[in-house]
């Protein structure tokens, strides 16, 4: 089953991909980030997305 989610990377209606925290992010800012280098500013970019997207989620963390 194909599930069309938000990324919460760029925003666009994209296929299911890759959740994190109940939130998707899409095959293209997937490969993105994988290629992005820690001196890219997008790299910086996607790591504050991803920072917020965990802190939105912390308190589901707790048990691990
Ligand atoms: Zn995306």
């Amino acid at each position: 089953m194909i599930r069309i989610m938000k990324c919460s990377i760029c925003s666009d209606m994209k296929r299911e991909n890759l959740i994190l925290f109940g939130k998707n992010i899409c095959n293209d800012c997937e490969e993105k980030m994988i290629k992005a280098n820690y001196d890219d500013i997008m790299y910086q970019l996607y790591m504050d997305r991803i920072k917020h997207i965990w802190e939105t989620k912390e308190l589901g963390l707790k048990d691990r």
